[in-house]
């Protein structure tokens, strides 16, 4: 879900933006009106998540899996045998190692398949490939609600994270990483871009056959405006990011959001019919995953929990159970609300 008042702000403006008498997708991506809102979705993004003036960024087509290809086609000829290593913590890593794969040397350095990625893998930063362009993590794992707590530390090889579903929703140190990409869809905006944040000496090495909309340099150095970009989402985006400001930014953010997962997690916790299905201290505070020891009882629990206005419950199809996906916007009360449901579920089922 995205915040309210936001949705209601841009329902009001849908049809006449600024007082143009147009709304602002029948205008120019070109217009000082839409130059005036990318830039203040720049300066909006580089206060809330801390950017170094040595990082840029970029907004590209193609939402989250598009930037699988971009990374390794920008990023390969970092190394001299085009190798990458990839960390596996779920469906999405596998899918960036394989995207990977078809551009030059991918390894997978570790892998969380073996416990059905409930779990961060252990890592030894000395047995990755010291030829790599780039270590790649997922550092929230959506469908199995699973997060990084500790960053590996791979010396001079950059990280590269895939952080869709939880960028903004806790504090990190950009300078941790070379490059960061996020799918707009959870915290940011609609779907369909992805916002880009790259330590600006990884720009200008793209391998020759990647694609201009591909290339991080070509994005760069036209603002993001190489070809006519998705003006709506980025303008939805400066309004998330107006109303994270205002909700007191991301440490404000992040001690709401750890205090909506511990409601849920209590729950689970305390109770003998639902199970938490990732490891304690691998938990996730934006996807909060559980399974009911009574299989029979689930779609129960998914079709009374919508008749009482919780939706969106149901595990993804790799994982099953449940998944109550708490992104930034969501109140501690839809929480509160969760958390009673599972309760009285409970009492009246088990
Ligand atoms: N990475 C992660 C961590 C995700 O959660 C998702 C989507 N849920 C994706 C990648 C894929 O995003 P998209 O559909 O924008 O390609």
């Amino acid at each position: 879900m995205l915040p309210r008042e936001v949705m209601e702000k841009a329902q009001k403006d849908f049809l006449n933006y600024n007082n143009m008498g147009a709304g602002l997708i029948e205008i120019s991506h070109r217009s000082s009106e839409f130059e005036q809102v990318l830039s203040d979705c720049d300066s909006l993004l580089k206060e809330l998540a801390t950017i170094p003036d040595n990082y840029k960024i970029l907004y590209m087509h193609g939402g989250a899996q598009m930037q699988f290809s971009a990374v390794p086609l920008n990023l390969l000829n970092l190394s001299p045998s085009k190798t990458a290593s990839y960390i596996e913590t779920g469906t999405w890593g596998v899918k960036a190692r394989k995207e990977c794969s078809h551009f030059g040397n991918s390894l997978t350095l570790a892998s969380g398949a073996e416990t059905g990625f409930t779990e961060i893998p252990e890592i030894d930063p000395s047995t990755v490939d010291p030829e790599s362009a780039y270590v790649h993590i997922t550092s929230n794992n959506t469908l199995y609600g699973t997060r990084w707590t500790a960053l590996p530390d791979f010396g001079d090889i950059p990280l590269v994270a895939d952080m869709t579903s939880e960028f903004l929703s806790r504090k990190i140190d950009i300078n941790r990483f070379g490059l960061i990409f996020a799918g707009l869809q959870k915290n940011l905006g609609p779907a369909g871009l992805a916002v880009v944040i790259i330590r600006d000496d990884l720009l200008g090495s793209a391998m020759s056959q990647t694609p201009a909309l591909l290339n991080y340099k070509t994005c760069f150095d036209s603002h993001s405006l190489a070809n006519t970009t998705n003006t709506f989402a980025i303008y939805m985006m400066s309004l998330v990011l107006g109303w994270l400001k205002r909700e007191g930014g991301v440490d404000l953010v992040e001690a709401r959001n750890e205090s909506k997962a511990k409601i849920l997690y209590e729950v689970i916790d305390d109770s003998d019919l639902y199970l938490g299905v990732s490891r304690p201290k691998d938990r996730s505070a934006m996807n909060v995953t559980f399974n009911l020891q009574n299989q029979e009882l689930l779609s129960p629990f998914i079709e009374q929990a919508a008749s009482c206005g919780l939706y969106a419950l149901k595990g993804h199809r790799d994982v099953g159970g449940v998944r109550a996906s708490i992104y930034n916007a969501m109140p501690i009360e839809g929480c509160e609300a969760l958390a009673q449901f599972m309760l009285d579920f409970e009492k009246k089922n088990f």
